[in-house]
C-alpha cells in the first residue's frame, strides 16, 4: 500500500529570512550569514500535514509550499 507523505517545497528565491518557519526546526534552519532558510529534510509524515499548512500560511514571503507525494 503507498504511504502518503508531505514533500516540503522551499523557494530560496523568495525568502526572506523572517524564521517563522523555525517553529519546525527539524525541518527548517536558518542560514545566518546569507540570512535564507534552507531544508534540513524534504519528506515529513502526512499526519504534519496540517502544521506545515499553518507554516505555508504563516511565510510572510510565500516561500513554502507543499506537495503530498505516494512512496
Ligand atoms: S518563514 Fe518564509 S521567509 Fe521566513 S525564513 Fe522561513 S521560508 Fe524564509
Amino acid at each position: 500500500m503507498a504511504t502518503e507523505r508531505v514533500e516540503v517545497i522551499l523557494d530560496t528565491q523568495k525568502c526572506q529570512g523572517y524564521g517563522l518557519c523555525l517553529g519546525a526546526d527539524d525541518v527548517f534552519e536558518l542560514d545566518a550569514a546569507a540570512n535564507i532558510a534552507h531544508l534540513k529534510q524534504r519528506f515529513v509524515d502526512i499526519a504534519r500535514k496540517g502544521e506545515f499548512e499553518q507554516l505555508v500560511r504563516d511565510c510572510p514571503a510565500a516561500a513554502i509550499s507543499l506537495r503530498v507525494v505516494q512512496e
